[in-house]
């Protein structure tokens, strides 16, 4: 499951764009909201140009969310599931993913519980971008503010019918079934299944290219959103989008700093200095690219020849958890929805936050290791429950610098998994050539 999808284009950085993308915005925004704030035509241009830019954006993202999860879940479980080779290495390859990637969303969780980064918006404020949340977000935000709550949320994990499923966004629903699919054609393996598989290989593949085509159009589709919010809010929005920003870096901090040493020190008996300075090639094109895919062969050759991982681990380990260990998105992920609900002041009940998690531990699996590979998951999550998609307007301004941040978290996790593995697999493989420097 890997693409090099995104390497170096000829031309200004995609991140320089968006910088400016978002300048322009808040500054056009700033001044329309300070000097014209009653001129029809401000009102004209925000309802007929900026806003529909930003909506057709997000509606591209959302046209791929559904093929790109069930996709990626189903490689991710076949993947996983290889019972001729890597059966042992694979059930605790799955064990790291989820459990550290639950610690991650409850890190993330319980910052923005603790930092509270979306509230202190004046109510007035908040009533107007409600009322044009429920206007522009349309039937997918309606259909999210109709959640059930309760044991009803439990059983609808299970989709009556996963085409309704997919065809309503139930992101959770479409998921279920995506594993199930995968479990079940691990365990037939026939001729016909391998078919199945190769092809679903090839929606993925396509999925990644759509999503590499419409990021390109994200500087002006983060220019239109943000000028159309700060023209409506003024000032207040940005300071909310600081705390924002604060509250994902210390909450990725946390994990990068703490858990992931911790977890070395524990169960891969390796010293954390030794990891991070063997580790820092990855973690070098980890931020520059803002893609774990991209970092997928520097991840392997550092995860070999650096951190002396058995080959057969590292391949297996890190190439899964390119796209299925994402433990900074998945934080991500929880944290912009929780801020997002606060930000539009949706109330959350503690089992609709306990699903969220469940939601971003599995969207942390689904999403695709390209820039901007969280923002269909979370566009999704947020019209599960009520809150405005278009509130991802909003963060994209500051995305990608979180990407570059988040990206990183994801790539060290991989390679602190395969460590891990790696090291309680040693009676059984041969190590690489080279051993950790530790
Ligand atoms: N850019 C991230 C990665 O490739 C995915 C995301 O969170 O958008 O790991």
């Amino acid at each position: 499951m890997q693409s090099n999808d995104v390497a170096a284009k000829p031309g200004m950085p995609l991140h320089w764009k968006m910088g400016i993308g978002f300048a322009v915005g808040v500054v056009g925004g700033l001044i329309a909201n300070l000097y014209f704030a009653d001129a029809g035509w401000l009102a004209a241009l925000t309802t007929y140009v900026t806003d529909p830019v930003g909506q057709l954006f997000l509606r591209l993202l959302f046209m791929l969310v559904i093929p790109l999860v069930f996709s990626a879940l189903i490689l991710g479980v076949v993947e996983i599931g290889n019972p001729q080779s890597l059966g042992r290495i694979g059930t605790k390859t799955l064990l790291w993913i989820m459990v550290v990637t639950t610690i991650a969303v409850v890190i993330g969780l319980v910052a923005v519980n603790v930092f509270q980064p979306g509230t202190g918006l004046p109510d007035e404020v908040r009533d107007s971008l409600m009322a044009q949340g429920a206007e522009r977000g349309g039937e997918i935000a309606q259909q999210g503010r109709e959640a059930p709550s309760g044991i009803q949320l439990l059983l609808n994990i299970v989709p009556r019918n996963p085409i309704a499923a997919a065809a309503g966004g139930d992101l959770i629903a479409v998921m279920f079934f995506a594993l199930m699919f995968g479990i079940a054609a691990t365990v037939i393996r026939s001729e016909g299944t391998r078919s199945f598989v190769s092809a679903v290989q090839g929606v993925y593949d396509i999925c990644l290219k759509l999503i590499g085509w419409v990021i390109k159009l994200a500087p002006y589709a983060v220019a239109a959103l943000l000028f159309t919010i700060t023209a409506r809010l003024g000032v207040d929005v940005l300071v909310q989008l600081a705390r924002f920003v604060g509250t994902v870096v210390a909450a990725l901090g946390v994990h990068f700093f703490i858990v992931f040493p911790l977890l070395l020190w524990i169960f891969g008996r390796m010293s954390p200095l030794a990891f991070f300075r063997g580790a820092q090639p990855a973690m070098l094109t980890a931020f520059s690219t803002s893609s774990s895919s991209a970092t997928l062969p520097t991840t392997l050759k550092v995860a070999e020849e650096n951190l002396g991982v058995p080959r057969p681990v590292a391949r297996f380990v890190c190439t899964l958890g390119a796209t299925a260990n994402m433990n900074g998105t998945a934080l991500f992920e929880g944290v912009t929805v929780l801020f997002l609900a606060q930000f539009y002041g949706v109330d959350l009940s503690m089992g609709q936050q306990v699903m969220i998690l469940g939601l971003c531990v599995m969207g942390g699996i689904g999403a695709a290791g390209v820039p901007g590979g969280s923002l269909p998951v979370i566009a999704m999550i947020l019209a599960m429950f009520g809150i405005p998609p278009e509130g991802i307007g909003l963060i994209l301004g500051v995305d990608r610098f979180l990407d570059m941040c988040r990206t990183v978290v994801n790539v060290t996790g991989d390679m602190a998994g395969a460590v891990v593995i790696g090291r309680s697999e040693a009676a059984e493989l041969p190590l690489a050539a080279t051993s950790p420097p530790d």
